[in-house]
């Protein structure tokens, strides 16, 4: 692969890229072009929180090949480690992506949200972008036996990049245990993201998504978020504190 090396930075046990939005786009086109796999995350404190009580979705967020920060709290929790970093909206990181395989023609596959959602989704990408290939969609609503069927009919038909849509941990769980059989493709779970792109949700206004509150907008529009995101988040920040504090006396000793 040409020298493009990833340079991370661990947060409260999970290393989190330090690549700009064009670089980790580069980087995914990079796989592409090589006909590598790939397992992009879109990593947040509520993630990282998971992450950290739940050892098998831990071990999958380590498992990542690339974890790009999406939102502010990822970004604060660099800053206070002293790393300037851009935040990298996962639903503008897919869309690039989405363009970058119509062009290239590279096929892509749709899994998750609901029925309605997810061919819409698909319906808008392809007037979107001339020439897109979608030869997967599937709704995100099963169970476990047809949880087999899924991963079977996915293997068989092998999209470059697969967009996986059942939040987090979900998404994850899934793609790593694809990842093992499709060895080629590209992943990346983009939670809520097909809603915005069938129409059904709107994203929040620019200065929200320029300051990387998006999380903030969507919980007053969805006051049930609340209790998800806010014990999380100052938790989070907290224990960020503790970990460089912690990191800079193990330094000076
Ligand atoms: N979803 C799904 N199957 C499920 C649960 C959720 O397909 O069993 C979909 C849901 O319809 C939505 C997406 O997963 O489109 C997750 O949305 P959410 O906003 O919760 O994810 P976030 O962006 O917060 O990770």
């Amino acid at each position: 692969m040409e020298c493009m090396q990833r340079k991370t930075e661990p947060i409260l046990g999970f290393e989190v890229d330090l690549f700009n939005f064009d670089e980790a786009l580069a980087y995914a086109h990079l796989h592409l072009k090589e006909n590598k796999g790939l397992h992009i995350v879109t990593i947040n404190p509520e993630m990282i929180a998971l992450g950290n009580k739940n050892d098998d979705f831990g071990r999958v967020l380590n498992e990542a090949d690339m974890s790009i920060p999406d939102g502010v709290g990822v970004k604060i929790a660099l800053k206070i480690k002293g790393v300037q970093q851009e935040n990298i909206p996962g639903i503008e990181f897919s869309k690039k992506l989405i363009g970058m395989c119509a062009l290239e023609g590279y096929t892509i596959g749709l899994l998750g949200a609901k029925e309605e959602v997810v061919n819409a989704a698909a319906d808008n990408l392809r007037k979107e972008f001339d020439n897109l290939n979608i030869t997967y969609i599937r709704n995100g609503y099963f169970d476990a036996a047809q949880e087999e069927i899924i991963c079977s009919e996915v293997i068989n038909i092998a999209p470059r990049v697969l967009f996986v849509a059942l939040g987090a941990p979900k998404q994850e769980m899934l793609i790593s245990k694809l990842k093992k059989d499709m060895p080629n493709t590209i992943f990346i779970g983009v939670g809520g993201s097909f809603d915005v792109w069938s129409g059904a949700v709107k994203r929040a206004p620019e200065i929200y998504q320029k300051m990387g509150l998006e999380w903030l907008y969507r919980t007053i529009k969805e006051p049930s978020r609340f209790k998800r995101i806010f014990p999380a988040l100052p938790l989070f920040l907290i224990q960020v504190i503790i970990e460089t504090v912690h990191e800079s006396w193990v330094k000076l000793r």
